[in-house]
């Protein structure tokens, strides 16, 4: 039994959406038109109350089931992420330089397929709140709606989220118990030298040398400092400093990101990040100043809660579409916050058309419009399995 009879009549419907939302993305907490969008399809869906406002942009909708009962969340995010897309697809991006390049228009859009079948339907006891989160790429959206009382205003069991995945198979789920993706934190390092002629380097002190050092350095933590049977990155990502090839500028800018899953090498990373970059740049004169923020907490699931989503999974598309991811992954997710809040868990939905598929975060990622229907009737399945009825 794929796919509920009822969510395909209306994939015609859901891709629709989708591309529509495609169409007009919105960056983390700017997701006015989609909110708004959302909270309207909501209303024609019958959904009993509509929770505007909440993280600014984020809604709960309410639907009842025809008896009473326990209550779960279905979590979707709705941002989109500061890429100039290039598939050149009919439903590109409208807004040049901002593209849902993770896949959040299909999430909000299977969520909201899910809402429109269980409001249909009414085939449960109890209470399914749909949560439609913004700012998952930047901000931390879900820590904001758990600190304006997501889970004290809407009282529920577990919570459960989902993330398409292009690497994998496409309509195969994989979950996994435990950490699944990586504490997130980010490096801002600015480096202080002295400027001098190009010519003349005895005159100042060099940010742009003293840099050098730094970034080969950090890498000496992951390499050195953390156990090998552990894992963590360091990476910078950006360098700014200088405009001429014959100036030896004042100051270097670097920016870059560290992951990783136990709390130790969390520390082994922060720790080596401020020790390495302060104290190289002392050596050679200059001084660095390092902002480092720790964003996102790693990803835990919840082995009760996994069991219950890959039950819905086995239902949805079957025994043998529905595999262990082996391996976690070290990208970052915010959903991780609802998860240190509430018991729940997180899985994977593959994606893959060819092996040539851009994967999310990339200007030519283009998201899978057969996956709707399968993310649909997993969320109302998982709601019909978890909230049952009893006459
Ligand atoms: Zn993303
Ligand atoms: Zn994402």
């Amino acid at each position: 039994m794929p796919v509920i009879n009822r969510i395909a009549d209306f994939q015609d419907d859901l891709r629709a959406w989708r591309q529509d939302l495609h169409q007009h993305p919105e960056l983390a907490l700017q997701e006015t038109r989609t909110s708004a969008a959302v909270a309207a399809r909501l209303r024609e869906f019958g959904v009993d109350e509509i929770h505007t406002g909440i993280a600014k942009t984020g809604i709960v909708g309410v639907i009842r089931g025809r008896e009473p009962g326990g209550a779960i969340g279905i979590r979707a995010d709705m941002d989109a992420l500061p890429i100039h897309e290039e598939t050149g697809k009919p439903y590109a991006s409208q807004t040049p330089g901002v593209m849902h390049a993770c896949g959040h228009d299909g999430h909000t859009t299977m969520l909201l397929g899910a809402a429109r079948y269980l409001a249909e339907t009414r085939n449960f006891a109890g209470t399914v709140y749909v949560i439609f989160q913004p700012a998952e790429e930047f901000f931390g959206g879900g820590q904001m709606m758990v600190d304006e009382g997501l889970f004290a205003r809407f009282p529920m069991s577990q919570v459960f989220g989902l993330h398409n995945w292009p690497a994998l198979p496409e309509g195969v789920f994989a979950w996994r118990n435990g950490p699944t993706m990586a504490a997130v934190a980010t490096i801002e390092i600015t480096v202080t030298g002295r400027g001098a002629h190009g010519a003349q380097p005895h005159n100042g002190i060099d940010p742009v040398v003293v840099s050098a050092a730094i970034v080969q350095a950090l890498q000496s933590i992951v390499a050195r400092n953390v156990d090998p049977m552990d894992s963590g990155v360091v990476t910078i990502g950006s360098i700014q400093g200088g405009q001429a090839f014959n100036v030896i500028p004042e100051t270097v800018q670097m920016r870059g990101t560290a992951r990783w899953f136990s709390p130790k090498v969390g520390d082994q990373l922060e720790n080596g990040v401020r020790r390495l970059a302060t104290s190289i740049a002392e050596g050679f004169g200059a001084h660095a100043d390092v902002i480092y923020t720790r964003t996102y907490p790693a990803t835990v699931n919840d082995p009760e809660a996994m069991d219950m989503a890959r039950r819905a999974a086995v239902t949805t598309v079957g025994e043998a579409r529905v595999q262990h991811l082996e391996q976690p992954t070290m990208g970052g997710e915010d959903f991780s916050f609802m998860l240190n809040a509430k018991q729940g868990s997180y899985i994977m939905l593959g994606g893959r058309r060819t092996p040539d598929d851009a994967g999310v975060h990339h200007p030519r990622y283009d998201f899978n419009d057969d996956l709707l229907p399968i993310g649909a009737s997993y969320w109302a399945t998982l709601a019909e399995q978890l909230l049952p009825r009893t006459t």
